[in-house]
C-alpha cells in the first residue's frame, strides 16, 4: 500500500505494459484461470487476455448468459478450453459449489481473478443499511469468498498459484462521493496486503490492482443513493468532469492484470494517465 500511494503520489502511475500474447504463452499456456464477473467490461477482457496466452479459461458471473458469451470468445481467441459457470460471489453456498464443481470438473485453478464488483455513489448519510449490505456482499464478501475456497485448493496442491483481487483507485482516495463503494474496495486492498505476506511461503501471489476510471458498464450503470433519476444523471455528468478524464479501456487493465501476475507485483494502479493520475491524487475529501 505504501508503494502504491507514493506511485500515486509522484504521478507515476497510469503506464499500463503493452500485451505480447507470445511471452505470456510461455507462462500461461494450458493454466487453468478462473475470472469472477467475466460476463462483462474488465472481466471479460481479462478472460480473454488469459484465453489470448493460451490459458484454460473459467468464466464466472451471475449472469450466465453474458459468462457462456466470454466463454465462447475465449475459445475463439486461443483458449484450449473455456467454460461458463453461474454463481453470485456473495453468496456461500454458491461459491462453495462453485469451487467444488470447479475443482472435480476442470482441476486446481493456477490463477483465480476475483474481479466481480458492483458501484455505488451517494453521500454516506443517504447510504442505508441495505445499500451497504448489497456493496459489501459482492465487493467484499465476494472476494473474501474466492480467496478462501480457491486460495486453500491452491494451498493443499502445493504449487503455487496467483491471486488477483480487483480493487480500486477509490481505495486510497477518500471521496465523499464513494463512502461504501470505497470502503469495500479499500478492505479488499488490506486483505490482499495480509493474504500476500501468509501466502508468499506457500509459493501463492495476492495481487491487488487499483483501476481508476474505466469505460465498463459499472461506469454507465454507477448508482447514486437518495436522489431522483434526473439529480442522477447530473451527478454523472459533474462527477466526470470532476474526474477531467478519459475512461481508458478494460483491455488496459487486463494487461496490467497478466504484467502483475509474471512480475508478482503487491498492487497495480492502472489510469488513463498521468494527468489522470495528477487529478485523482488532488480530490479531496468533500471534491
Ligand atoms: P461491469 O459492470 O462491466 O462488470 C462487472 C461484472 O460482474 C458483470 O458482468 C456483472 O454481472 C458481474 N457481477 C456483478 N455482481 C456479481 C456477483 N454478485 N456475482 C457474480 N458476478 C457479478 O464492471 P467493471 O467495471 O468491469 O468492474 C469489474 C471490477 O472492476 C469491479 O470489481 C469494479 O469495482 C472494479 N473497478 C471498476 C472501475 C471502473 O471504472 N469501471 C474502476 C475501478 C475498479
Amino acid at each position: 500500500i505504501t508503494e502504491f500511494v507514493t506511485a500515486v503520489e509522484s504521478g507515476r502511475q497510469g503506464v499500463a505494459p503493452r500485451l505480447a500474447p507470445g511471452r505470456y504463452a510461455e507462462r500461461f499456456g494450458g493454466q487453468l484461470v478462473l475470472v469472477t464477473g467475466a460476463g462483462s467490461g474488465i472481466g471479460r477482457a481479462t478472460a480473454l487476455a488469459f484465453a489470448e496466452a493460451g490459458a484454460r479459461v473459467v468464466c464466472v458471473d451471475r449472469d450466465g448468459g453474458t459468462a457462456a458469451d466470454t466463454a465462447g470468445r475465449c475459445r475463439a481467441a486461443g483458449a484450449p478450453e473455456a467454460w461458463a459457470e453461474t454463481a453470485d460471489v456473495g453468496d456461500e453456498q454458491a461459491m462453495e459449489k462453485l469451487a467444488e464443481k470447479v475443482a472435480t470438473a476442470y482441476g486446481v485453478v493456477d490463477v483465480l481473478v476475483n474481479n466481480a464488483g458492483i458501484g455505488l455513489s451517494g453521500p454516506f448519510l443517504d447510504t442505508t443499511p441495505e445499500d451497504w449490505r448489497r456493496v459489501l456482499d459482492v465487493n467484499l464478501w465476494g472476494v473474501i469468498h474466492g480467496c478462501r475456497l480457491f486460495g486453500r485448493q491452491m494451498a493443499e496442491r502445493g504449487q503455487g498459484g496467483h491471486i488477483v483481487n480487483t480493487a480500486s483507485a477509490a481505495a486510497y482516495q477518500p471521496s465523499r462521493a464513494l463512502p461504501a463503494y470505497a470502503t469495500s474496495k479499500a478492505a479488499v486492498l488490506m486483505l490482499s496486503e495480509c493474504l500476500r505476506a501468509e501466502l508468499a511461503g506457500r509459493g501463492i501471489g495476492v495481487t491487488a490492482v487499483c483501476p481508476g476510471l474505466v469505460d465498463t458498464g459499472i461506469t454507465s450503470a454507477a448508482r447514486f443513493t437518495g436522489v431522483d433519476a434526473e439529480e442522477e444523471k447530473r451527478r454523472q455528468r459533474r462527477a466526470a468532469r470532476l474526474y477531467g478524464l478519459r475512461a481508458c479501456p478494460p483491455e488496459k487493465v487486463a494487461a496490467a492484470v497478466l504484467e502483475a501476475v509474471v512480475r508478482n507485483r503487491a498492487v497495480v494502479p492502472v489510469t488513463p494517465g498521468a494527468r489522470g493520475a495528477r487529478l485523482l491524487s488532488r480530490l479531496s475529501p468533500g471534491a
